[in-house]
């Protein structure tokens, strides 16, 4: 388990370019609505993870901010997300008994996607939710105007969260805006989203509540009487799910960056034992890492 990087490989790090988003090259395999249709990620010429290379934080702090990569477009219902089962996670559509899904109750009003580098443990119990993690990377939502596509990456701000209760597991959806949006710099916490945007988080919450009756599921529920939180409690989800990512999936980092995958510094975001974590589960946010 990689906790912590060596000196010397932090110094190798930090002199390598920063990760820019620009850079990043899609390549589409097949066609959108088959099983086979996949969105590869490279970046300069190597082939890259977008869940495990590409950098959390978009400035070297956990107080953002960060890199987020859209798989669902607003306004479309393909449910494309990203592989993480398969070499490389390239995002995929999912499918269920070799049926695409789609959101059957309409489509999706921001674009969706999630952080890199982050992962919902699902052996750890939230004290909060009182849920266990759903396996996946956090969830985002990005509330700007312009719509993305599958596998675009821009640097967003945090805003808040909200706390999805899903089949009994945690399924944190966390709010941002592009850095680049008309209303990003009036945009800094979830008091000036309710303000600007009024109805947005209200909006999504119902949507959540209600999107899977049409595939004869139920309604899902939400943590803190369904109430998101500030941005405040939004960066701590996604420490501790960076936490999380860092205790289960660093050897896999390490091992990436072993095989040169890369030419940028993957690792541009604190290491555990810089963010005061340990991965023996001392600070209650981390549970046994799995083995990967
Ligand atoms: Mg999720």
């Amino acid at each position: 388990m990689a906790d912590r990087m060596p000196e010397e490989e932090q110094d190798e790090v930090s002199q390598l370019p920063a990760f820019e988003p620009a850079k990043v090259t899609l390549t589409e395999v097949g066609n959108p609505g088959t099983l086979q249709y996949r969105v590869h990620f490279s970046y300069e010429g190597h082939v890259i993870s977008p869940w495990h290379d590409i950098p959390l934080s978009a400035s070297g702090s956990l107080e953002g901010p960060f890199h987020f990569c859209c798989e669902i477009p607003k306004w479309t219902r393909r449910k494309f997300e990203v592989a993480t089962k398969e070499d490389d996670n390239p995002i995929k559509q999912d499918e269920k008994k070799g049926v695409l899904r789609e959101y059957k109750w309409g489509d999706m009003m921001f674009n969706y996607g999630f952080f890199p580098q982050t992962w919902e443990d699902p052996d750890h119990l939230d004290p909060d939710t009182q849920c266990r993690g759903d396996n996946d990377p956090l969830d985002v939502v990005e509330v700007g105007v312009r719509q993305m596509k599958t596998g675009e990456v821009q640097p967003v701000k945090v805003l808040g969260v909200l706390g999805m209760i899903d089949d009994g597991e945690t399924d944190w959806k966390v709010f941002t805006i592009r850095l680049d949006d008309p209303l990003a710099s009036v945009l800094n916490d979830l008091g000036d989203l309710e303000r600007e945007i009024p109805g947005a988080v209200t909006a999504l919450r119902e949507w959540l509540r209600v999107y899977k009756i049409p595939e004869g599921k139920p309604v899902n529920a939400f943590s803190h009487d369904e109430k998101a939180q500030p941005k405040a409690y939004a960066l701590k989800v996604i420490r501790d799910t960076h936490a999380s990512w860092l205790a289960s999936h660093g050897a896999i980092r390490s091992e990436r960056r072993g095989r040169r995958a890369t030419s940028f510094g993957i690792m541009s975001s604190p290491s555990m034992s810089e963010m005061g974590l340990t991965s023996n589960g001392s600070n209650g946010s981390i549970a046994a890492a799995p083995a990967q």
